[in-house]
C-alpha cells in the first residue's frame, strides 16, 4: 500500500507540522515526544507499543511502559497518531484531515494501513448509523481486508 511511507523531507515536513500545531495550541512538542512520533514516521506503518520501547531502548533512551503510553496518548489526541485496534498498533498521521474522522484501511496479510479521508462517505454511513440509534465509538472506522499489493494477482 506505502501510503504511509514518507521520504526523509517528507518526515521532516510532517515534524514541523506537528510543532506547529501544538504551538497553536499552546502545547509542546517535546523531546519524548517528538522522537515518538519520529520512530512511527520511520517505520512507515502501525508499530506496537512493545515495538515501539524496543526502539526507544535501541536508541539509547529507555523509556517506561507509562511513559510511552502517556506520550501515544498525547499524540493520539493531537492528532498526530491514529490508533490500529484491528492490529493493536499505532501509525504516524500522514494525512492532512485536521481533526476530521477518517476511514483506516488494514492490510491483513502486510499490516500497512492507509487514512481514507473521505467526509462524504463519512456522513453518509453517521447519517445511517443514527436512524439505526447507533452511536459511533471514537477514532477512526477501520476496513480490514487485502490491498493491492498483496491481492493475489
Ligand atoms: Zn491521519
Ligand atoms: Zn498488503
Amino acid at each position: 500500500m506505502g501510503g504511509n511511507e514518507g521520504t526523509a523531507p517528507k518526515r521532516a515536513a510532517l515534524i514541523l507540522a506537528a510543532e506547529r500545531r501544538c504551538a497553536e495550541r499552546g502545547l509542546r512538542l517535546t523531546r519524548l515526544r517528538r522522537e515518538v512520533l519520529e520512530i512511527l514516521l520511520e517505520r512507515g506503518g502501525p508499530v506496537k507499543a512493545y515495538d515501539l520501547l524496543e526502539a526507544m531502548r535501541d536508541s539509547g533512551r529507555p523509556i517506561p511502559p507509562a511513559t510511552a503510553y502517556r506520550t501515544l496518548g498525547f499524540l493520539l489526541e493531537q492528532g498526530l497518531v491514529h490508533r490500529v485496534n484491528a492490529l493493536n498498533a499505532y501509525v504516524a498521521c500522514t494525512g492532512e484531515h485536521a481533526g476530521r474522522r477518517l476511514f483506516l484501511l488494514v492490510c491483513s496479510v502486510c499490516r500497512r494501513t492507509e487514512e481514507i479521508d473521505d467526509p462524504e462517505l463519512y456522513h453518509s454511513m453517521l447519517r445511517r448509523l443514527n436512524e439505526l440509534g447507533f452511536s459511533l465509538a471514537g477514532g477512526s472506522v477501520e476496513v480490514q481486508g487485502i490491498c493491492p499489493c498483496c491481492a493475489p494477482g
